[in-house]
């Protein structure tokens, strides 16, 4: 069986390690021209996303680039602790949720795709989708085409793909937030690895103190508009918005030696068509996720994961892939900020964290 890969995002490359163990002939096609090495800020992967990475024989890897980040300790603007939130129960083995770059993950994940014997292509934007007798053909921008049994579509939020299989599936929504993050040098009287979120007037401010002594932080304020300032621009904006919590965050934010560039967040609705023939979405193509605070890089693979949460010895034999695959899940019920409004996402920031 031959699978080709749209994108070599994270569930790109997650997917084609699980693929190369199931004996399956894997191509991936990267749209960029090089692979984004160093690119990006930092996600937490929750202990059912490390539980993949386990039957990957990947944890120890991932783990010796993160950090343990096994809860978060959740603030209101006054200060005052209103709840804590577990990321997930820890492994048999003990390992609990970790943070890490996402430049560090990708790398992880794309060198074991390569070590797997999957076929990296880079400078290969998919373009065009058929159908054949015996599985697809695709076209590429550059006019090349390819063929396999199979194409899976981890093209990421502004999926070509998703468009390809269904030409009136719904648009990405912005989710009326734009992120930024940072790392700051500063003195913070916290437990190395607790997350602090705190649900302040203007905006969810997430900080971590780095077992280095750095702490790693993100913001989410609501803006109307998805706009594209420059990080300093930001930097000031962010400043005067936390200064009006009782909060550390704004000399987090003005301590830091790096600020990311923001970007406004988007999501995709639930897709009436996210399979058609021997095409399938997943990763953010599927359904990308809201912000806060459900940003869940390990989504991919972890609504696909056909294993249980183990700490995983070498497997002599790779587990049966399978072959009817479900449709992902929502989140969870609980309203989330979807709506292109303002009000709506403060609505549901002030209410109590589910
Ligand atoms: C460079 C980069 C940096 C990121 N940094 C962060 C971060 O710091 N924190 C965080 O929480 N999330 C970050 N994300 C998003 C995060 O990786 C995803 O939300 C999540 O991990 C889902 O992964 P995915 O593989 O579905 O999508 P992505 O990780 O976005 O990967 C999609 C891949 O598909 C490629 N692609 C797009 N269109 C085509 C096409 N037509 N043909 C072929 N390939 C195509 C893209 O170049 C990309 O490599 C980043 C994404 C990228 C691409």
């Amino acid at each position: 069986m031959k699978a080709l890969i749209a994108g070599c995002g994270i569930a790109g490359a997650v997917t084609a390690v699980a693929l190369r163990r199931a004996g399956i002939d894997v191509t991936v096609y990267e749209a960029y021209t090089r692979s984004a090495d160093g690119v990006g800020a930092f996600l937490s992967l929750p202990t059912n996303g490390l539980a993949v990475l386990s039957e990957l024989d990947l944890l120890p890897l991932v783990t010796a680039a993160g950090f343990p980040t096994p809860g978060v300790h959740v603030f209101d603007r006054r200060g005052a602790r209103i709840g804590d939130i577990s990321y997930g129960t820890p492994l048999p083995c003990g390992t609990v949720a970790h943070t890490i770059k996402r430049a560090d993950l990708y790398r992880i994940l794309r060198d074991a795709c390569e070590a797997a014997g999957a076929r990296v292509v880079y400078g290969k934007r998919l373009a065009s989708l058929e159908s054949t007798e015996d599985g697809v053909r695709v076209g590429f921008a550059d006019g090349t085409t390819a063929a396999g049994d199979v194409l899976i579509g981890a093209d990421g939020l502004r999926s070509t793909t998703r468009t390809l299989l269904d030409p009136t599936a719904p648009a990405i929504r912005y989710t009326g937030i734009i992120e930024t993050g940072g790392y700051a040098d500063i003195e913070v009287d916290d437990d190395p690895g607790t997350l602090h979120l705190t649900y302040g007037r203007n905006g969810l401010f997430c900080h971590v103190l780095h077992p280095s002594g750095a702490v790693w932080w993100f913001a989410q304020p609501p803006h109307p508009e998805p706009i594209r300032p420059s990080a300093d621009q930001w930097r000031a904006d962010l400043i005067a918005r936390y200064s009006v919590d009782d909060s550390p965050a704004a000399a987090i934010i003005a301590a830091s030696v790096e600020v990311f560039t923001p970007y406004p967040a988007y999501d995709v609705p639930t897709l009436p068509t996210w399979h058609r023939g021997a095409a399938v979405l997943i990763g953010d193509a599927a359904h990308a996720a809201s912000p806060p605070p459900a940003r869940a890089p390990p989504w991919p693979w972890r609504t696909r994961s056909p294993w249980p949460a183990t700490c995983a010895t070498p497997r002599t034999s790779p587990p049966p892939w399978p072959t009817t695959p479900r449709p992902a899940a929502p989140a969870s019920n609980a309203p989330s900020p979807k709506a292109n409004s303002t009000a709506t996402w403060a609505a549901w920031a002030a209410s109590p964290p589910r």
